[in-house]
């Protein structure tokens, strides 16, 4: 047998525990947004970091280009000069001139070639972290949308358990219903804790036989002597 007023403890018990449920499950919201958010942030980041790389490697490119060109003017106004010239001493030393320079063009166009072929293989990479952004973006508003939708459900849920929790607790003695939403806070949202084979299922410490007999026979609200939970028999 369970005390009519404990009964009714319990069910506002039910309802504040859902309450507290729902809550929870509302303060994750914005955790789990944020970690979507930084999902989505990180793959642009990926995206961005793999475009930089490829603008480097043209920037770097276009720079061995000019150094190519201006070698080659120079190999031009030295054929002038050499031209111009009727000693053979200068004449050999143009032509020495131009002919390392040569020799540095062709190891700058290797280097060039090099830069090429990095900047080639950077396109696949830039077009895999394309997708990914593209993919990451669509499931991350997919999942911000679910979020919403959840936690829109979550308020009417908490609006609609608050109402009838409200309702219940009305028909409640207010010393009674004190005494209980203390215990709820301070017992971690359990204030009314069934006793099974003698034993509180709060603390789990076993009840004196006084305080047995007396939540068996319901005559008044018994509790715990070691936890001070309420107590009711477990049928
Ligand atoms: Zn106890």
């Amino acid at each position: 047998m369970i005390l009519p007023a404990v009964t009714q403890l319990l069910v506002i018990q039910d309802r504040d525990r859902k309450l507290r449920q729902l809550n929870l499950e509302l303060k994750n919201a914005p955790i789990e947004k944020k970690a979507m958010d930084a999902r989505l942030a990180a793959a642009s980041a990926a995206l961005e970091a793999s475009k930089l790389k490829a603008k480097e490697i043209e920037v770097k490119r276009k720079e061995l280009e000019n150094e190519v060109r201006a070698r080659h003017d120079r190999i031009a106004k030295y054929e002038n000069q050499k031209l111009a010239t009727k000693k053979n001493d200068e004449y050999a030393a143009y032509d020495h001139a131009i002919e390392s320079l040569k020799k540095e063009i062709s190891d700058i166009e290797d280097k060039e070639m090099e830069l090429m072929e990095a900047g080639d293989a950077q396109k696949p990479i830039i077009a895999n972290a394309e997708k990914e952004a593209a993919e990451t973006r669509s499931l991350v508003q997919r999942q911000i949308a679910d979020i919403e939708a959840k936690v829109k459900a979550l308020e009417s849920q908490v609006a609609e358990v608050r109402a009838d929790r409200a309702k219940l607790a009305t028909d409640v003695d207010e010393d009674l219903l004190d005494t209980y939403q203390r215990l709820f806070e301070k017992k971690d949202g359990l204030a009314v804790a069934a006793l099974a084979n003698e034993t509180c299922q709060g603390c789990h410490v076993k009840s004196q036989t006084h305080i047995v007999n007396a939540v068996k026979a319901a005559k008044e609200v018994t509790n715990c002597l070691n936890c001070g939970r309420i107590l009711y028999a477990e049928v």
